[in-house]
Formats: structure tokens, sequence, C-alpha cells
């Protein structure tokens, strides 16, 4: 059982668990007692075993064992810059891409978004939970919701290399793409809403130092196109 404590983490220690969520899944839930190991995580990518010394009703108190060194993170960044889609929808693209280790999403409203808010409170949730169940080191951020020519901008003043995933013509695929390419210094992922983009935003991003890339010739939902984007650059 993994939990990110988001605190230092240092052999010896005693740390005092006072989230009332992650004590009522230790102990109610998982049914932990005293004398279990659980796996603290500080959150920058550091883990260690960690021993539960006593329960009460408003903390669990554990003593920290070896710390370590996470070893499931992506090599580079990936962000990805989803436009925002059906609650439901983006709930899946939060879950999912974190387990296969984005590490930043941006939420976009394009032209064709039908929806327009993000549930953060229930995202960031989302999200910690499947950082711990995918055995990751870090919780994947979540930033504010940008404009998409601001998300656009953002992603080029990054540094990393930028893809716009569109299914029109003859592009290249997206897994040929980042083979050809020094993905070291990241990647950021851009991914359109359930009507696509429109045709001025892939001539926007086009002209703002994005490629225009593929993920094969069937066209996915926007939350599988997601999925498979980002599984496909993160190593
Ligand atoms: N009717 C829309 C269109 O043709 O653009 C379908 C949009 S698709 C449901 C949502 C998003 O997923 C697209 O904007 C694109 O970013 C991505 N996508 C889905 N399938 C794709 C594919 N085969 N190649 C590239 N991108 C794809």
């Amino acid at each position: 059982m993994r939990f990110f404590i988001n605190q230092p983490i240092a052999k010896g220690a005693k740390i005092s668990i006072t989230d009332t969520g992650m004590r009522h899944q230790l102990v109610n839930v998982l049914r932990r007692k005293t004398g279990d190991t659980i796996i603290v995580l500080d959150g920058k990518g550091n883990e260690a075993d960690a021993v539960i010394q006593s329960i009460t009703k408003d903390e669990v108190v554990v003593t920290v064992g070896v710390c370590g060194k996470n070893k499931n993170e992506s090599k580079y960044p990936v962000t990805l810059y989803q436009s925002v889609l059906k609650k439901d929808n983006m709930e899946i693209v939060f879950e999912k891409c974190t387990e296969v280790g984005v590490s930043r999403f941006v939420p976009m409203l394009s032209e064709h978004s039908v929806k327009q808010g993000v549930n953060f409170i229930r995202a960031r949730k989302i999200v910690q939970e499947a950082a711990e169940q995918s055995r990751r080191g870090v919780i994947p951020e979540i930033s504010e919701t940008h404009s998409f020519n601001d998300a656009v901008k953002e992603a080029q003043s990054s540094g990393a290399i930028c893809v716009i995933a569109h299914n029109e013509g003859e592009i290249e695929h997206i897994g040929d793409f980042a083979r050809a390419h020094d993905l070291s210094g990241g990647i950021n992922v851009c991914i359109g809403p359930e009507g696509g983009f429109s045709d001025a935003e892939i001539v926007y991003a086009s002209q703002n130092g994005f490629h225009i890339v593929s993920l094969g010739k069937r066209t996915l939902r926007a939350e599988t196109a997601a999925i498979v984007a980002c599984f496909s650059v993160a190593e």
C-alpha cells in the first residue's frame, strides 16, 4: 500500500499522518494495524517502507525505514494539453494518463469544446490515487484551464518538443516521430475535444512550433487518443 504523505522522509523519522482521508483508507478500508508496513512517498520521487507505530482517532504514526528513489517516472517530462471533455471522459484522461506517465495536465478550451469546466478537487484526487496505484514517485500537476492560444504559447516557450494529434491527410505517426527525435527535454502532447480541432487551431499550432502527428488511420475517441498518445511518448 502506497501513500503520498508529501512530507520529507528520512530513515528513523517518526511521521504523523493526520489527513483524514488517508487515515480512513488505512484504518477502515485497508484494516492496517499497529506493526503493519506501508510505503510512504514524499511526492518528490523518494519512497520508504514505514511501520505503523500507533493509531488514534486523529492520526496514524509511522516510523520510516530505508529510503530509496522511485524508479518508475518517465525519463523526461510529458505534458498533456487536453481540450476539456465531458466529465466522465475527462476523468478517464486524468486517471489513465497518470498511469502511463504524464507529469503535468493542462486543460484547454478549444473552439469545439462542449464542456468548459473541470472539477479540480476531484481531478487531484483521481490523479493522486492513480499515481499511488501505478507506483509513481510523483503526483502529476494539474494546471489551471488555458485558452487554446495561451496553451500553445506556453507549450512553445517551455523548450520541450510539441506535438498536436490530428487525424487528417498523410501525417507522421506519433511513434515514428518519437523515435526520430530527442525527447530528453520533454514533450508536450496536444489532444482535441470530442469534435476535434478547427482548421484555424491546427494552423495556429503549426505556426507556433507544433508538429502535427497521427495516432493511426482510425479515429479514436478523445480520451483514447490522449492515453495512446501519452503511452507512445512516455518512457
Ligand atoms: N471528428 C473529429 C475530427 O475528425 O477531428 C474527431 C475528433 S477525435 C474524437 C478527438 C481528438 O482525438 C482529435 O482532435 C485528435 O487530437 C485526437 N485523435 C483521435 N484519433 C486520432 C488519430 N487517428 N490521429 C490523430 N489524432 C487523433
